[in-house]
């Protein structure tokens, strides 16, 4: 399987900005990328994106994601939410849950991501589940538990329907920062992770275990050359399109 490697623009962009980012990044894709690469857009952007994917065959093949979804079912009063089966109508292939910053600025608990991650799976989007320690977390040797618990709750809501999701190990005191786990403290909690996916499911070998938190192009190659890291999720570096394309170009075949 190739490894993914996604961009999270978060609330950054502009009908400007994204054509030339996605024009550059088209002329970056034509020779196959070594990697699956997706691009969680901002919903306002997401036809201007397929508008581009008409002109430029070389975007074709990246994967539309978004960065929410909503825990409830599609239809209901609940004021700026989209739900899963929006998201499936616009080819959305992934939508991005648990984002360290979802939980730390809107109060998502495990329980909200689990049920996130439900309603994406059961309209064919791909959950790319995030799960991640707070620096105070590490000190005091809590990583494992604490991405463990995060994940558990999403694999006690989907059962085996977990192999059917991506997962991103961020540590939260890496995103943004600059500071990187090293290649060494990803592969440790990519190899729990993996574990805990072989609990839950036959086909973990399957479930993409994505690194996330300040990925740049002088860093990739050694995180993507571990065994369990099987792609990233980038925000910062997503924004030029010179530093994604190397970040695909350092991808493991
Ligand atoms: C992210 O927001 O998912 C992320 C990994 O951000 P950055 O690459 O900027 O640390």
């Amino acid at each position: 399987m190739k490894q993914l490697i996604a961009g999270n623009w978060k609330m950054n962009g502009s009908l400007e900005f994204n054509q030339a980012l996605l024009t550059a990044l088209a002329q970056g894709l034509e020779t196959a990328p070594r990697a699956e690469v997706a691009l969680c857009i901002p919903a306002p952007y997401w036809a201007q994106f397929r508008v581009l994917c008409a002109q430029y065959p070389a975007l074709k093949g990246v994967g539309l994601g978004a960065q929410d979804v909503s825990a409830h079912p599609g239809g209901g009063a609940y004021t700026g939410e989209l739900a899963a089966a929006m998201l499936r109508d616009f080819d959305c292939r992934y939508a991005i849950v648990g984002h360290s910053e979802r939980r730390q600025y809107h109060g998502e608990t495990d329980d909200a991501v689990a049920q996130k991650a439900r309603q994406a799976l059961s309209c064919g989007v791909t959950p790319i589940v995030c799960v991640g320690e707070t620096l105070a977390d590490r000190e005091d040797g809590r990583t494992f538990e604490v991405v463990k618990r995060q994940l558990a709750a999403v694999i006690h809501a989907n059962g085996p329907c977990i192999s059917e999701a991506v997962v991103a190990y961020e540590p939260v005191w890496a995103i943004g920062t600059g500071r990187t786990a090293t290649a060494e403290q990803a592969q440790q909690v990519h190899a729990v992770l993996r574990a805990q996916l072989m609990a839950a499911t036959a086909r973990a070998d399957r479930v993409r275990i994505l690194y996330g938190g300040s990925m740049n192009a002088a860093n990739a190659a050694d995180l993507l050359a571990q065994p369990d890291v099987d792609g990233g999720l980038i925000g910062g570096a997503s924004l030029k399109a010179a530093d994604f394309l190397s970040i695909i170009g350092a991808a493991r075949r």
